[in-house]
């Protein structure tokens, strides 16, 4: 991701990535605001609880184990989707790096998780 310059009267400035207000005057390599960087860390947190609910497993009575908590979609292609980013959202929260998961890595964490 680069920074975005504009030229500010001649002076140039840099603009945040989200809110597009200037963070600093000057051509630097800032790409967010503070108060962004604030509300994206806040986002990171949320997301990061929804994943925690929708790993979550429990047992029901007849010992058999469940997700209480699954997104659900008649959609096929939205279905699709999801199977692909669900596992980098988690991957995100978690503090990891993001990588490219091969098709069986993607299947084990499906069924691990339950997507969708
Ligand atoms: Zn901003």
């Amino acid at each position: 991701m680069k920074p975005i310059h504009k030229f500010n009267n001649g002076n140039g400035a840099t603009l945040c990535h989200n809110c597009y207000i200037i963070i600093s005057d000057g051509l630097t390599n800032d790409l967010i605001c503070p108060d962004c960087l604030a509300k994206l860390l806040d986002l990171k947190g949320y997301v990061g609880e929804l994943v925690k609910m929708l790993e979550s497993v429990e047992i029901s009575d007849s010992e058999r184990e469940f997700h209480p908590t699954t997104i659900q979609s008649c959609r096929c292609m939205q279905v699709a989707r999801l199977q692909e980013i669900m596992p980098k959202i988690s991957e995100i929260v978690k503090g990891g790096e993001t990588k490219e998961y091969t098709q069986e890595e993607i299947d084990e964490i499906v069924n691990k998780t339950h997507y969708p």
